[in-house]
C-alpha cells in the first residue's frame, strides 16, 4: 500500500501500522522517532505502537543509560511476528529454498537437487513438498506466513501468469507455475518475479535507509542470462505485460551472434556468462563447453594476464558501460548495481565500464556515476523474494 492508495481512515491506520513495522525492520526506535518519520503526533504513534504490541508484532523495552539515568522507551519488531518463504527457481536442476523472518533475516536456507523433475508440474509439486518440510522442521505454522516469494530468471506475464523469456531454467519456460503453488497453499499469497527485480528491491531499500532521498536504482544481473531490475521513483518497473526493463534482446552486440530469439547481436549473447566464454574460446580458437569449467578457464587466463582474456575484459567492460549508459539516460539512477558473477572479473571490467560511461555522459560536471558490485547475489535473491512479499503484505486492520 502506497500513500496514494490511502482513501479511508481505516486505510490510514493500516498504512501507518505497516510503515511502523517497515521502519522497525532496521532497528528499534523511540515513540518520538517513529512519530517524526510518520509525520504524526506522538500520541498517535504511541497508540499505533500499543495496538501493534497487542497484536504480537512489537515489544517495548526501556533500558538505563550507562550513567544510570532512564533513556526513552524503544519499540522493537518481534523476529517471530511473521515469516516469508523464498523459493529460488532461477537455476536449472537446483532449487534454493529459505525461510526469512519479518526482519529480513534468513532463518534457514537449503539448496536442493531437483534434476529428477521432468516437468514444471513435477518441479512445483516437489518444491511445495520441500516448503512444507522446511516449515515443519522450523515449527512454523502457515498462518504466520506473510507470503511466498518466488524468483525466476524470466518474466511472469501479467495477463495469463505464464513464465516467458526463461532460458536459464527451461523446465518452467512457457509454463504457469503460480497455479500449482496457490493450490498447495490456498491461504498464502504467492508473488513471482524476475531475479534482477527482486535484487534491486533489496539494494534499493538498503540505500534508502542510508539516504532517504534515494528513489531510483538499477540492478544488472549477469548470469546464465542477463536481467535488469529497475526501481524508478520508488516503484519497481514491471510494465504493461510484466517485461518492463528487460533489455537482454537490445541489439548492441558486435559479434553478430544469433540469439535464441531469432535476432542477431542481442546483448545477452555477448555479456552473459555464456557470452563471455563464447567470445573467449572463439578468440582462443578453442572448443569448450560453455559451463562452469569454461568460466574457470577464462578466469584463470585473466589472472595470468593473458592478452586474449584481457582484451575480452576491455570489450565486455565497454559493452556493459554502454548498456548502463542507455539505462542511465532513461532512468537516471543513483547507483547501478552489477551482480551474478565473480567480483574478481568485475574488478577487471570496472575501468572500462566507467570509461565508457564517462565518455557518453553529457552531465559529467553535475554528477559521477556510481557503479557497484553486489557481493551477496546468492543471498540477495532469497532476501529479494522476502522483499517482494513484504512490500505487498499488510498487517491486520
Ligand atoms: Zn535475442
Amino acid at each position: 500500500m502506497r500513500e496514494a492508495d490511502v482513501k479511508y481512515s481505516a486505510d490510514i491506520r493500516i498504512y501507518n501500522k505497516k510503515r511502523i513495522i517497515d521502519i522497525l525492520r532496521f532497528g528499534s526506535k523511540t515513540k518520538k522517532q517513529i512519530a517524526d518519520e510518520l509525520n504524526v503526533s506522538i500520541a498517535t504513534a504511541s497508540s499505533l505502537c500499543n495496538f501493534l504490541i497487542k497484536e504480537g508484532y512489537l515489544f517495548s523495552k526501556s533500558t538505563k543509560s550507562s550513567e544510570g539515568g532512564r533513556i526513552p522507551q524503544e519499540f522493537e519488531l518481534r523476529a517471530d511476528a511473521g515469516y516469508s518463504v523464498s523459493l529460488n527457481l532461477v537455476e536449472k536442476d537446483i532449487i534454493t529454498l529459505a525461510v526469512v523472518n519479518i526482519l529480513g533475516e534468513i532463518i534457514t536456507q537449503k539448496h536442493i537437487q531437483s534434476s529428477h523433475c521432468k516437468s514444471a508440474e513435477e518441479l512445483i509439486s516437489f518444491s511445495c513438498d520441500a516448503v512444507c518440510g522446511l516449515l515443519k522442521e522450523k515449527d512454523i505454522s502457515e498462518t504466520y506466513l506473510l507470503g511466498i516469494g518466488i524468483a525466476v530468471s524470466g518474466n511472469e506475464m501479467t495477463d495469463n501468469h505464464i513464465i516467458r523469456n526463461c532460458v536459464a531454467n527451461p523446465l518452467i519456460n512457457n509454463q504457469c507455475i503460480r497455479k500449482g503453488m496457490e493450490a498447495a497453499f490456498p491461504e498464502v499469497p504467492v508473488y513471482i518475479d524476475n531475479e534482477a527485480n527482486e535484487a534491486v528491491l533489496v539494494l534499493y531499500e538498503k540505500e534508502k535507509r542510508l539516504n532517504p532521498k534515494v528513489e531510483n536504482a538499477v540492478y544488472l544481473y549477469i548470469g546464465d542470462g542477463v536481467g535488469v531490475g529497475i526501481v524508478a521513483n520508488g516503484n519497481l518497473i514491471r510494465g504493461s505485460h510484466g517485461i518492463g526493463g528487460e533489455i537482454n534482446h537490445i541489439q548492441v552486440g558486435k559479434r553478430n551472434y544469433e540469439c535464441y530469439c531469432g535476432q542477431r547481436n542481442c546483448i545477452e549473447t555477448e555479456i552473459s556468462i555464456e557470452g563471455f566464454q563464447r567470445k573467449f574460446f572463439e578468440d582462443m580458437r578453442m572448443t569448450h563447453d560453455l559451463n562452469r569449467y569454461g568460466w574457470d578457464i577464462l578466469e584463470e587466463a585473466v589472472k595470468n594476464r593473458e592478452n586474449t582474456a584481457l582484451s575480452l575484459m576491455k570489450e565486455n567492460g565497454t559493452l556493459i558501460g554502454y548498456t548502463i549508459s542507455i539505462l542511465s539516460q532513461i532512468f537516471d539512477a543513483q547507483t547501478y548495481w552489477i551482480g551474478g558473477f565473480d567480483e574478481f572479473i568485475f574488478e577487471q571490467l570496472y575501468p572500462y565500464i566507467m570509461a565508457e560511461l564517462n565518455k557518453r555522459s553529457i552531465f559529467r560536471d553535475i554528477f559521477e556515476y556510481q557503479v557497484k558490485f553486489d557481493k551477496g547475489f546468492h543471498d540477495i535473491i532469497t532476501q529479494g523474494c522476502y522483499e517482494l512479499v513484504f512490500r505487498s503484505w499488510l498487517p491486520r486492520s
